[in-house]
């Protein structure tokens, strides 16, 4: 398969791929940059995610120690703010604090490529380490979404691979490791999920699986369209594939629809990244 010799695994990729092969094959092998709106209305879901950007600043700035105060001075978006004044009431209660790594990546070796993992935050104690995602969802998200979330298998498994330098040399056993989303509209409703020895081997074994099942496609025809057709609904590719012209509401996103628009999950470090691009 021709993928880009840069190309990496990433939670992205391999969720577009899960999601819909067709999808990852447009985006990765072909880079096809469809101009079509990922989400409806554009101008609020623009504005969302700019103010899930400016969010994930403001709460790297204050793990860095940056001065409260002259963060609070930047803000000039009023949910941005009720975000912040969340994120300072709980965003960081109750995290280990011997070592806290905003914004790192972190990579390991996938099936020949690298499977690289962008977290907003790893937080080091003793004996035990989490990994925050901070999610500017609408709406709750269910829990049983967010577990078969390829970011909740990639995160934890890189980290155990990948930390020891975060940890005096020493590999964090996969027990110690819990990853926790943090809702910015819903401070109080974090979900953590734990981590263990067969989790880690089993998830192992599903990546490599999945890597080498994408990795042995040839050509288009080897990356069907997905029969779901609500994924198209937030697919900037739905009027290539004739699966519809107008994009869906961002604000009425389903708990079960993909993370194509932050309605469900909200913007993550990732999504940045790619905007960024
Ligand atoms: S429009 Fe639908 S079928 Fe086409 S790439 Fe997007 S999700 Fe897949």
């Amino acid at each position: 398969m021709n993928l880009p010799p840069q190309f990496q695994f990433s939670q992205s990729s391999l969720q577009d791929f899960v999601d819909c092969p067709r999808r990852f094959y447009y985006r990765y092998v072909l880079d096809l940059q469809y101009p079509a709106p990922q989400s409806a209305p554009l101008q609020d879901f623009e504005l969302h995610m700019q103010q899930g950007e400016q969010f994930h600043r403001l709460a790297q700035q204050a793990i860095i120690k940056i001065d409260p105060a002259a963060i609070e001075e930047t803000i000039d978006d009023d949910r941005v703010f009720g975000w912040w004044q969340n994120f300072r009431a709980s965003g960081l209660v109750g995290l280990p604090d011997k070592q806290r790594c905003p914004e790192i990546t972190l990579s390991v070796p996938l099936a020949g490529r690298r499977l690289v993992a962008k977290y907003d935050l790893i937080a080091l104690g003793e004996d035990r380490a989490v990994i925050v995602d901070w999610k500017t969802a609408l709406k709750p998200p269910r829990r049983d979404t967010l577990e078969r979330r390829l970011q909740t298998i990639i995160y934890p498994y890189v980290l155990v691979k990948a930390g020891a330098h975060l940890n005096d040399g020493q590999p964090i056993p996969p027990e110690n490791v819990s990853m926790m989303y943090w809702f910015t509209e819903f401070p109080d409703q974090p979900q953590v999920f734990s981590y263990s020895a067969a989790k880690f081997a089993e998830d192992g074994a599903y990546l490599e699986r999945l890597a080498a099942d994408l990795l042995a496609r040839s050509d288009e025809t080897a990356f069907p369209l997905t029969d779901e057709v609500y994924k198209c609904k937030f697919c900037t590719y739905r009027s290539l594939d004739q699966r519809g012209v107008k994009a869906g509401d961002f604000r009425d996103q389903a708990d079960d629809e993909p993370e194509q628009a932050p309605g469900v999950l909200g913007v993550s470090l990732d999504q940045i990244a790619e905007i960024e691009f």
